[in-house]
């Protein structure tokens, strides 16, 4: 498919490609709707395969950014950036201000923030050239790492799964699978044993695993076989795309709610899950916590830890209603809050210009 028709599909406004040879730089900047606000969302650094790979996943994550932000009730739209190349290289300085001249140039029309492959300083690399980046270090009137959010976030929307499940918010006695003890993952692991449940974890890394075993007293399987342990709750902290055709009839658990994005490679294995009975919280309804704190930084007053925990912790209402309007127009809970960030962008597209300026 051309590039101009994979725009057409998913109705994306722009897509802009950024190079500097002295810088190395080689970036796609995507933005896919600008309707509720300027876009915002991560810079993801990585070694795709081809730059095809890139301009897709670009096009993609953009998509995501703009329903998890209208679900979240933020008024930002949806764009990502993707940097082709090592995330590992020491060399940054120019790479990311080279970068950053890109991001000055729309003016205001997307505003980055960390993701994979980046880090707040790369954040301050990006501000050296633009007015525009949050998801910065507190020293700079920032959030810092949003991570803790994130975790803080699916903990209140696990609440709700539960409740919807079991009657019952208690994670007491319950059983909870965690792949992946990174950033989003380890503090999502602590909330839960701090209420009591019984930790299944693992990771890539063993270091991690280890480490969640003195601290809290979590069992440890290998990453092949984390995905099918007996559990009450699965929480995906690694990598998108993990439900598929092949793994969705093994899976023992009877909730899902977690940080990675992308869970389902298409809405057709969310209905697979659905199928078989098994609750699954939409990816970005659920992670939503990371990106509520780094918009908090563009705030009356800037900053404020209180306000933007206030507003992750409304994760939980808003999966609440998605349950139950679901339930009401008989549609799978994936797809039904794709349709309520839909519902919203449109509300707001059809508001009379009345406060326009003539
Ligand atoms: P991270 O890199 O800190 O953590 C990922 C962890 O997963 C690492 O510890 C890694 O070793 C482990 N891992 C990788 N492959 C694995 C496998 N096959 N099995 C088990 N473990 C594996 O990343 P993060 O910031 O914690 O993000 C985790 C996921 O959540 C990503 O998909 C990210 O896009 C998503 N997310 C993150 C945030 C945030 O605030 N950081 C917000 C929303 C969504």
């Amino acid at each position: 498919m051309s590039l101009f028709d994979s725009m057409y599909v998913e109705d994306h406004e722009q897509v802009v490609f950024c190079a500097d040879r002295a810088a190395g730089l080689k970036a796609i900047i995507a933005i896919h709707d600008t309707t509720l606000g300027p876009s915002l969302g991560g810079i993801r650094m990585r070694a795709y395969a081809s730059e095809a790979a890139a301009v897709t996943d670009a096009l993609r994550l953009a998509q995501a950014m703009t329903f998890k932000a209208a679900l979240a009730g933020l008024d930002y739209g949806g764009g990502k950036a993707v940097v082709i190349g090592d995330h590992t290289t020491t060399q940054r300085e120019a790479l990311f201000r080279a970068l950053g001249r890109a991001v000055e140039s729309l003016a205001g029309r997307y505003i980055p923030t960390e993701d994979m492959g980046t880090t707040t300083a790369d954040i301050e690399r990006v501000r050296k050239e633009s007015r525009f980046g949050v998801g910065r270090d507190e020293v700079f009137g920032g959030g810092g790492d949003p991570s803790p959010m994130t975790g803080w976030g699916i903990f209140c929307g696990l609440r709700a799964c539960l409740e919807e499940v079991d009657g019952t918010a208690e994670f007491r006695g319950r059983t909870v699978a965690v792949q992946g003890l990174g950033k989003v993952g380890y503090s999502l692991a602590r909330y839960l044993h701090e209420a009591e449940a019984q930790l299944i974890v693992a990771d890539v890394d063993a270091a991690r695993t280890q480490k969640a075993v003195a601290e809290l007293q979590a069992r440890v399987v290998s990453p092949e076989e984390i995905l099918f342990q007996p559990c009450d709750i699965f929480a995906p902290c690694a990598a998108g795309g993990i439900f598929t055709r092949d793994t969705i009839p093994r899976l023992r658990c009877r909730i899902i709610g977690g940080g990675a994005n992308n869970q389902l490679l298409t809405d057709e294995d969310g209905d697979a899950l659905f199928a078989r009975g098994l609750f699954y919280a939409p990816d970005f309804a659920i992670n939503a916590g990371g990106l509520i704190n780094v918009a908090d930084e563009l705030g009356p007053g800037g900053y404020r830890r209180e306000r933007a925990k206030a507003k992750t912790e409304a994760i939980y209402t808003t999966l609440k209603t998605t349950f139950a309007e679901a339930k009401r127009r008989d549609v799978p809970p994936h797809r039904l809050a794709v349709t309520l960030a839909q519902e919203r962008i449109q509300a707001v597209r059809n508001l009379r210009k009345l406060g326009a300026a003539s």
